[in-house]
């Protein structure tokens, strides 16, 4: 009877116990996406894996792009949106040393990659949900490293003459620029390049380079004061959801291109009809997004052991050096004195 009565106990306090555990994610999906990943500040610790679609969809398994490496600097870091698939962190370095080689500066000024578990975002974005997207800026990285508040603050440069009508300004705009933005398209791993329909323009009329990888650029509203680069989802990739390959052309001649040079894009939207009842636009669920994504963000973050490679601290290097050579690109860490104290610090990661 006793034992009877113990097992009945156990038996409710395992059903609390599953309770609780069903119940965690099931509230997490109450939520709107864009809240609920936006509130996360520290990866999961899974193996990476993009999961959805650029724009509709999360990450597990982030790792950080280190604020500081030789040939880049991570750029407003108090939005925490540093983190990508490893696949996107070895992108943007292996990037960085080719544009310094380029005569970029001393490299790149790194934007939003991902938040650390992907998903939505509360400011900016319809995309870099999964891990796979990047933004770099149309500014070279200085040869000194910038403190936290300068990285807030520096402001952007936009290629476009604002004086003209969707006009490249040939004052900021160089042939460097232009070999910047094809290095980004050259990579077999890069699906796509966004940029300003003028700078699209402009690389049609001047790029003598492989005309095909133009195909690969893609002309798109703002993207005047950076550049976006969007990674095909990586081998193996199952719960990743691929885009359209783009023209294997250079597609300067495409209706898509000549769209953006009538009134069109640019016409104020139409007045409402006031006969109609206005239609609240439904906010992005949890629930919305692949399942896995609920799991990812009830997930324990990766703890400090585990995002340290080999278990042991590793010391920061506080003054990033350039040139780069391979070996002090495996030493380069984060650089603790330039994050904002409310965002837990990744620390190294395995260089691959
Ligand atoms: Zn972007």
């Amino acid at each position: 009877m006793k034992s009877i009565s113990k097992m009945a106990l156990g038996l409710v306090a395992t059903a609390t116990l599953l309770g609780a555990l069903v119940e965690a994610p099931q509230a997490q999906e109450e939520r709107t996406a864009k809240q609920a990943f936006g509130a996360v500040k520290l990866p999961n610790a899974a193996s990476p894996e993009p999961l959805g679609f650029y724009a509709k969809g999360c990450m597990s398994g982030a790792m950080a792009l280190p604020t500081d490496g030789p040939t880049w600097q991570a750029m407003r870091l108090s939005r925490n949106r540093r983190w990508g698939n490893p696949a996107m962190i070895d992108l943007l370095e292996q990037f960085s040393r080719d544009a310094a080689n380029l005569g970029w500066g001393s490299g790149i000024l790194v934007g939003d990659i991902s938040q650390p578990r992907g998903g939505p975002m509360l400011s900016g974005h319809a995309s870099h949900q999964i891990g796979l997207d990047a933004d770099v800026w149309f500014t070279p990285k200085p040869a000194q490293p910038m403190t936290a508040q300068q990285r807030e603050d520096m402001p952007f440069t936009s290629m476009l003459d604002k004086s003209k009508f969707l006009t490249v300004d040939s004052r900021k705009w160089t042939s460097t620029h232009a070999r910047l933005v094809m290095q980004a398209a050259s990579y077999p791993q890069v699906q796509r390049v966004f940029v300003n329909p003028a700078i699209k323009k402009k690389l049609c009329q001047t790029w003598t380079g492989d005309r095909s990888l133009l195909g690969k650029v893609r002309p798109v509203y703002g993207h005047d004061e950076h550049f976006h680069i969007r990674m095909n989802c990586p081998p193996g990739a199952a719960g990743c959801e691929r885009q359209a390959a783009t023209p294997s052309t250079d597609d300067c001649d495409s209706k898509a291109l000549a769209w953006w040079f009538t009134k069109e894009p640019w016409a104020p939207p139409k007045p409402a009809d006031p006969n109609r009842k206005p239609v609240k636009p439904r906010q992005v669920m949890v629930s919305d997004l692949p399942r896995a994504c609920a799991a990812v963000l009830a997930a324990q973050a990766r703890s400090e052991a585990e995002a340290t490679y080999g278990g042991a601290p590793v010391a920061y290097s506080s003054q990033p050096s350039a040139p780069a050579s391979v070996g002090q690109i495996d030493a380069i860490t984060s650089n603790p004195a330039n994050v904002p104290a409310d965002i837990p610090l990744p620390r190294e990661r395995p260089f691959r």
